[in-house]
């Protein structure tokens, strides 16, 4: 007699990957609704763009050591700066402070083409290995002072800053496409407001979207030091 055929059984999820879609849950009940953004974080392992002592907390909501004093945004603010951008698989995007590579990672799920910049060369070395190890081609990541943008590819439909300024730099808003969006954290060195800036036909729109704390932007239009 013929042994009953079972149902193809599903593999079951390891740790990381139910820390995942729980971390995708928690951003849906926070109000992130961009399902692109939220399909491309449930794709991510976040965990692999930090070191290993701390990958048991990188699914949790909060920011995290990286190499050379900086950090990994925290999940809900990465998800919220993506969200704020608008994108579509068409744009090309600029991102300013790759640090881990995970924010770049996440735009490249989302967009056609992604240019990232990093002033700390071992950061920008190391994301650039992570993303290439996860075959995101799409995305590259160069090394030099990200607040005068990257005119060679200019204009951008979106512009990604992930880290805070004392006021918006100049140069990215005229890298900015016509309907596009600039997100840049300004303030002072401890708290920053989430600023969105809007390129239109006859000028700028700029909208405020709440506090928020990132290390410093520094460079020619930004933080000194
Ligand atoms: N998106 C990153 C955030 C890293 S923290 C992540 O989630 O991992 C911000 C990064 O901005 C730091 O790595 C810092 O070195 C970088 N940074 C600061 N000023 C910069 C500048 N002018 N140009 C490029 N990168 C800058």
């Amino acid at each position: 007699m013929m042994p009953p055929t079972l149902p193809p059984s599903k593999p079951p999820l390891d740790a990381y990957t139910r820390a995942r879609l729980a971390m995708v849950e928690r951003l849906r009940k926070a109000g992130i609704r961009d399902e692109r953004v939220l399909t491309a974080m449930s794709e991510i392992p976040r965990h692999l763009f930090i070191t290993e002592a701390l990958r048991s907390r990188a699914y949790d909501d909060h920011a995290l050591p990286i190499a050379c004093d900086q950090t990994i945004s925290q999940p809900l603010i990465v998800a919220k700066e993506t969200e704020l951008l608008e994108l579509t698989a068409d744009d090309r995007v600029l991102e300013i402070g790759a640090g881990s590579g995970y924010q770049t990672a996440v735009l490249a799920k989302i967009a056609r083409r992604v240019f990232a910049i990093e002033r700390i060369a071992q950061l920008a070395r190391e994301s650039a290995a992570t993303l290439s190890s996860m075959k995101l081609f799409n995305a590259t990541i160069k090394c030099f002072d990200g607040t005068i943008g990257w005119s060679e590819f200019a204009p951008y439909r979106g512009i990604l800053v992930a880290a805070g300024s004392p006021e918006i730099p100049q140069p990215l808003m005229n890298q900015l496409d016509i309907g596009g969006h600039l997100v840049v954290p300004v303030g002072t060195e401890k708290e920053q407001q989430l600023m969105r800036v809007t390129r239109t036909k006859t000028g700028f729109k700029t909208e405020d979207h709440g506090r928020c704390q990132f290390v410093k932007l520094i460079g020619k239009y930004a933080w000194e030091k």
